[in-house]
């Protein structure tokens, strides 16, 4: 373990915070949900759900990009794919299956589709080749910024074979959307480390009008166990405030740069979230100055009408509606060597993480 991690792996203090958790009592079911893909890895990693007092149930929500990435993404980027642009990829999102096919079955069938690290190792595949290149431009507030600045440098370099395919989403429009579902009963959120960094605290004080605290977390134990109990103590109390737990990564206003950056090249309209449905504002679309890198405008293929897998919860497991051991072919029929839907296949997925540490 790395020396600067120690203090917030100590296992004295983590037994510590243990007690202090045990020592709150509800009267009725209360519902914390993650809304990242680390914390909810995290929480499996260190047992931090057996941790909890009676009543108190830590819930997974879309905080997996590739996991609220809904068919219809996919299903056009195998179009490309198959019309024999070079597709470059994130990793995770090879193995997620689409309504007929996954970019690895079409990879192994001959389609050209790189794994990258960075919208920027798109880009340099880009530069060495005439083809186009498409690059598969999903996730959050984390990653927009990087793919911002890769176009502001195509369109610098006036770059004509390089392209994203626009899929990036917003994360607070999600948190509203939950918030006022009625269904859900949210009692409070653990508001993600990596996406603040971006937003900071400021950006999120609009669930305070709704009634619901949050609290921003840092990712080793002991942050995710202070961070449920300011949650716990709020709920106890009656209070609804956004709080800053993570102050050695995240401030107030978050990263302006970044998101000047990312207003620049992008502006918020309605998309798709797999499980959630349409949500106004949460996604992140090409202005008008950067429409020639659209690969949605560029190339106007026709994919198949999506469908679903009906026998997948994932939907249900992403609005923390079941946990993954309710699905009925989780483990069963679908694991990490053969998954049926995205929350298996990324590391991030709350399938995942369920199937590896239970
Ligand atoms: S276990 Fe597999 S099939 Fe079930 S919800 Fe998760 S990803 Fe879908």
């Amino acid at each position: 373990m790395k020396d600067f991690l120690k203090p917030f792996r100590d296992p004295g203090r983590m037994e510590e915070l243990r007690k202090r958790l045990l020592s709150f009592r509800f009267g009725q079911e209360m519902k914390i949900m993650e809304v990242c893909g680390t914390h909810t890895m995290q929480i499996h990693r260190f047992a931090i759900h057996q941790m909890l007092p009676q009543g108190v149930k830590l819930i997974s929500g879309p905080g997996c990009p590739v996991c609220v990435t809904p068919n219809e993404y996919i299903d056009f980027a195998l179009e490309l794919a198959k019309g024999g642009l070079t597709v470059a990829t994130f990793g995770d999102m090879l193995r997620v299956p689409g309504s007929y096919s996954s970019l690895e079955r079409a990879r192994a069938e001959g389609a050209d589709i790189r794994v990258v690290y960075s919208p920027m190792d798109a880009y340099e595949i880009a530069l060495k080749q005439k083809g186009p290149v498409v690059f598969l431009a999903i996730g959050f507030e984390t990653t927009a910024p990087s793919v911002a600045a890769t176009l502001l440098r195509a369109r610098r370099e006036g770059r004509k074979n390089f392209f994203v395919l626009p899929g990036g989403k917003l994360v607070p429009p999600a948190l509203r959307a939950l918030s006022s579902d009625p269904q859900l009963k949210i009692n409070g959120f653990l508001l993600p480390g990596h996406v603040s960094v971006i937003l900071g605290r400021r950006d999120y004080l609009f669930l305070e009008k709704m009634g619901k605290p949050g609290v921003i977390s840092g990712f080793e134990p002991v942050d995710i166990l202070q961070s449920i109990i300011l949650l716990l103590e709020m709920v106890r109390d009656g209070r609804a405030e956004v709080v800053n737990n993570y102050p050695r990564a995240v401030k107030e206003e978050g990263n302006k740069r970044a998101k000047e950056f990312m207003w620049e090249v992008f502006y918020a309209g309605d998309s798709s979230w797999r499980g959630l449905g349409l949500i106004g504002n949460s996604g992140l679309f090409l202005r008008e100055g950067f429409s020639p890198y659209d690969a949605f405008r560029a190339f106007p293929v026709n994919p198949p009408p999506p469908r679903k897998n009906p026998a997948c919860r994932c939907g249900d497991v992403l609005k923390g509606l079941i946990d993954p051991p309710e699905c009925p072919l989780f483990r069963r029929v679908c694991t990490p060597e053969n998954p049926l839907g995205p929350c298996m296949v990324s590391s991030e997925g709350s399938c995942s993480a369920w199937y590896k540490f239970g």
